[in-house]
């Protein structure tokens, strides 16, 4: 009982109609869907539902369902229970999944930055945080917002590059350019490329060129722990 992730292929598309395959405890699954559900850091994404009589149903957040993309969307506490197999019309509340999109793309822009190893991270639409394993004391604020407004202002288009576990074995030069191993076992690994700056496995939502996210300021630089030194960002202009 997978879903169509809409969003791998297209962080773009806002809406999307559906069919519903499950109605749990836990949230409803469709056939396929536009809704990013909580992972890698990013926030689940909210929006609506909207049944085939107009009715509309709020979608509070979105989390993994049991299994490989299976996806649980859930519905506003006293919501109507949906049919299995009736038709839906999806509503993604789009400011605040751009708000996602250009924040996490800023922190692929912020691991460059700050070069030393991330052992944390987190994005919610208002901020969004790296943890690294480095000295307090080489972490300053007004050089990394300058150099990462530098990387926003000079623009890149992001790419999204599949690639088999296979082909990754056959490219050691290119796992040597990755800040992250990529995880092994899956059959394909997806990446994504900031020619020229980034190249790291991650199944999230970009902004299509990082000029996008328009700048960052950095809220807070402080230790959470001997190998967690974090740096927290905001939107210059949400
Ligand atoms: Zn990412």
């Amino acid at each position: 009982m997978t879903s169509a992730l809409l969003f791998r292929d297209d962080a773009y598309l806002r809406t999307a109609t559906a069919q519903v395959l499950a109605v749990g405890d836990r949230g409803i699954e469709l056939d396929r869907t536009v809704f990013y559900p909580l992972g890698g850091g990013q926030a689940g994404d909210s929006g609506t539902l909207t049944r085939a009589d107009g009715e509309r149903l709020s979608i509070t957040d979105t989390r993994k369902g049991e299994g490989p993309d299976r996806v649980l969307h859930l519905l506003a506490p006293g919501s109507p229970v949906l049919q299995v197999g009736e038709p839906v019309t999806l509503e993604l509340d789009w400011l605040r999944r751009y708000q996602l999109m250009r924040l996490h793309t800023a922190l692929h822009l912020l691991s460059c930055v700050i070069t030393a190893p991330v052992t944390g991270g987190n994005i919610v639409p208002e901020k969004a945080r790296l943890d690294f394993d480095i000295d307090l004391q080489q972490l300053n604020a007004a050089h990394i917002e300058r150099e990462t407004n530098a990387l926003i202002r000079a623009g890149a288009a992001t790419e999204t590059v599949w690639i088999t576990d296979a082909e990754l074995d056959q490219q050691p030069d290119l796992v040597k350019t990755m800040s992250v191993q990529p995880p092994r076992g899956a059959g394909r690994v997806r990446l994504l490329r900031i020619p020229g700056i980034d190249l790291q496995p991650c199944g999230g939502t970009h902004v299509a060129d990082v000029a996008e996210i328009g700048g960052v300021r950095v809220l807070k630089i402080r230790s959470e722990g001997k190998h967690n030194k974090r740096v927290e960002i905001a939107l210059a202009a949400p």
